[in-house]
């Protein structure tokens, strides 16, 4: 049947709740008699929506589909600030479940027809009585719209229990309306051939319902919680990885801090090379097909931080950092040198990602300073970056363990060096 409709038709009453979702940016949204979870699926891309719960009666169809609401692995791999937190329940929109109130929108896209019209009461009652969200949209079969529908003899499905005109179910909702504090809109989707739409209406119709002022959901939801069954079973939770997570932020700031410590120790070698044999080392950045540290915004980044640490280390007298004087050394100087303190002001204002994750100098200091991965001076104002680890590995040096990172807490930024750098940045 739907194929004549361009789009089909249940893709235009899902299209019809994602546009409302745009508009009026819902951010807990239940979706009542969900099925195979299509309209969730699509959902769940909308950033406005923080919370998204689905209920259906029939679990083992929620049990087919719920993996597809997990999240992917670009989430993990890139999570932003959005939050999503999806729940599934098996249930019946007739009970009432005190996890369901205080939703900012409720839709129950052709779910009322599967009911009887007893149970339609009862539904009116959870969805508007109970639930209370701010706005519910509801959508059925116009039957007026059959006889256009070809082929089709009796109701448009074996389970349903009815199929309203447009004047059935306008009076349902008009009622609903009045008796628990709404307004209501009508509209619909798959339009009439020309010329029909005025007397056959839309395929599907469509009621908007909104909550009126004075109407406070909220007094109601925590009156009587307490003593509310727990109506419907859990089948399915889960939470979208995201930045406001203090774990997952720590992480994705740590790897980012790593990479950049990652490219300037490379850089770092290079430059030692370069200073041996210039031509060596291009055509070895070439071979590995990094263009990155030859002229794009990140070498340029990693140069800032390189130009920091050089004048950093110059003015505490040490070793030059990056190696002209390397061969010949002593030991003592060598371990001296063989690790650069970067404060993290300096870090903070070179890497943008840095920046944006951690929002400010304290934050970033406290964030690093229970990881593992990352070594702080002892007052926590700098990132220690042992520089030299491969070339000692190379020259076989394995006493690697504690390499560099105690000797030089003595060469690294004072914390009132730091907070002056925190106006600046
Ligand atoms: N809303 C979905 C959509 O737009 O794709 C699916 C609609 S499907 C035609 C109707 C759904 O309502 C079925 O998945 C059915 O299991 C569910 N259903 C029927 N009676 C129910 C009840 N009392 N409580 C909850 N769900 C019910």
């Amino acid at each position: 049947m739907e194929p004549i409709f361009t789009p089909a038709l249940h893709k235009q009453r899902h299209q019809f709740v994602i546009d409302f979702v745009k508009r009026n940016r819902p951010r807990k949204v239940v979706d009542l008699g969900c099925g195979e979870c299509s309209l969730l699926k699509k959902l769940k891309f909308h950033r406005e929506v923080e919370v998204l719960v689905g209920v259906d009666i029939d679990g083992a169809k929620l049990k087919k589909c719920m993996h597809g609401l997990a999240p992917i692995p670009t989430d993990y791999l890139q999570p932003t600030y959005d939050q999503l937190h999806i729940e599934l329940y098996q249930g019946s929109v007739t009970q009432n479940d005190p996890r369901l109130r205080g939703f900012h929108l409720v839709t129950s896209i052709e779910l009322i027809e599967h009911l009887t019209l007893p149970d339609v009461e009862r539904f009116s009652e959870v969805v508007f009585g109970y639930m209370i969200p701010a706005e519910v949209i509801i959508s059925t079969p116009n039957s007026e719209y059959n006889p256009l529908l070809p082929g089709l003899r009796g109701f448009r499905h074996s389970d349903h229990k009815f199929e309203w005109t447009r004047a059935e179910f306008q009076s349902w909702a008009v009622k609903v309306s009045s008796e628990y504090g709404y307004e209501v809109e009508f509209t619909g989707v798959g339009e009439a051939p020309p010329g029909q739409q005025e007397r056959v209406g839309y395929c599907s119709q469509i009621a908007v319902f909104h909550r009126l002022r004075g109407r406070d959901g909220c007094n109601i939801l925590f009156a009587d919680d307490a003593e509310d069954l727990l109506s419907y079973t859990l089948l399915y939770t889960v939470n979208y990885p995201s930045l406001h997570d203090n774990n997952i932020l720590r992480r994705v700031l740590v790897s980012e801090v790593i990479y950049w410590t990652e490219k300037l120790k490379r850089r770092w070698r290079e430059v030692r090379t370069e200073e041996r044999d210039e031509s060596i080392v291009w055509c070895q950045t070439a071979a590995e097909g990094d263009e990155c540290f030859r002229s794009s915004e990140c070498g340029a980044e990693i140069n800032r931080l390189m130009e920091h640490c050089g004048r950093y280390m110059a003015e505490n007298q040490e070793e030059e950092v990056f190696g002209t004087k390397g061969q010949g050394k002593q030991e003592s100087c060598r371990l001296q040198s063989r690790c650069v303190s970067i404060p993290l002001a300096v870090l903070w204002t070179s890497c943008p990602k840095v920046s944006a994750l951690s929002g400010n100098l304290s934050n970033l200091r406290h964030l690093l300073t229970t990881d593992p991965e990352v070594k702080l001076s002892q007052d926590g104002s700098s990132l220690l970056v042992d520089l030299q680890e491969q070339d000692l590995e190379e020259e076989g040096d394995h006493d690697l363990e504690d390499s560099g990172y105690t000797e030089v807490s003595q060469c690294s930024y004072s914390a009132a060096q730091e907070e002056d750098w925190e106006p600046n940045v």
